[in-house]
């Protein structure tokens, strides 16, 4: 046990790294801490490897990574282990920058604000993941999730199939048929990357799905956007009447729905919520005039009783 205690740091790092192999994270970092005081934070590698070990289940929060890159900008070693992985440190720079740079961006994309500025900063940064990391695979997703088929290249397609998708949001109220062509492109990105892009195939068509309303007449393109399908009772001769296909369509081919256009279905949705309302304000008077009645003839009920207890 004593000479356990007057471990140098060298021997502790060793002994941090050898719980590194056998996955014994929590072990290994009190060790590799240990190291760090006992050198005066010198031993800068022990200060990478507790950087990447506190990134564990935390892949998603930007801070660790700048935690990681101060620590790795730090090392004055080209190389280290962490455990079985041996890493270089200028790669794992450069991938800790641009995955940075990537939590940034998608965390601002789900926001859902300024959307073609984080559209075209995607961009970029996907191009910087094609130049700098390439066909290399990523040294995160290889050291925490065992994994070595995410590349430079597979994050350029992922990036930019994202900025296509973001593209698409920040038009599709103004102009439909431009969104489907966005998500079209989209759709290409993510399946050079090997996806199905069947959620892009599925707002291509909705958003280049065009229609006539049903009530006023008017043409609309954007399915859940700018027109709504609406369950409705079409009678034949009123299914004769009518047309389903082409951009003439004003009903749907199962002939139980008909399309509405957004301007009409808010009036008519408006108004239906009037009219709940008002029934809604009827019925709460009608009760609470119930109550008033029963809690009259309870008054009178317990006055009884009172009276027949003095009596
Ligand atoms: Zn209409």
């Amino acid at each position: 046990m004593a000479f356990k205690l007057f471990k140098n740091g060298d021997e502790l790092y060793d002994q941090g790294n050898e719980l590194i192999k056998r996955g014994e994270f929590s072990k290994a970092r009190n060790v590799l801490q240990k190291s760090i005081d006992k050198e005066g934070g010198v031993n800068d590698v022990a200060a990478v490897q507790v950087a990447l070990i506190d990134m564990m289940g935390n892949l998603d929060q930007p801070e660790r990574y700048a935690n990681l890159l101060q620590k790795l900008k730090a090392l004055s070693a080209t190389e280290f282990d962490f455990g079985l992985t041996h890493v270089a440190r200028d790669p794992l720079i450069t991938e800790t920058e641009l995955t940075y740079r990537k939590i940034g961006l998608m965390n601002q994309r789900s926001k859902k604000t300024d959307l073609k500025a984080v559209s075209s900063n995607l961009q970029v940064l996907a191009q910087d993941f094609q130049e700098k990391i390439g066909n290399d695979h990523l040294i995160i997703q290889e050291i925490f999730n065992n994994d070595t088929t995410v590349t430079g290249l597979t994050e350029f397609f992922n990036l930019m199939a994202v900025s296509y998708e973001a593209l698409s949001d920040a038009v599709v109220w103004e102009n439909p048929p431009q969104a489907a062509e966005y998500e079209q492109i989209a759709m290409g990105y993510r399946q050079q990357n090997g996806q199905s892009g069947s959620a892009n195939d599925a707002r291509v068509k909705a958003y280049s799905n065009t229609c006539r309303c049903w009530l006023c007449n008017r043409t609309a393109s954007g399915e859940g956007i700018h027109f709504y399908s609406a369950p409705a009772d079409i009678s034949p001769a009123l299914a004769n009447e009518s047309s389903d296909n082409g951009t003439n369509k004003n009903r749907a081919q199962d002939n139980k729905h008909i399309y509405i256009c957004r301007a009409c279905y808010s009036a008519v949705s408006n108004r239906a919520d009037e009219i709940s309302y008002g029934y809604h304000q009827k019925a709460m008077a009608e009760m609470r005039a119930m109550e008033a009645r029963l809690q009259a003839e309870i008054n009178s009920l317990q006055r009884q009783i009172s009276m027949i207890r003095v009596n």
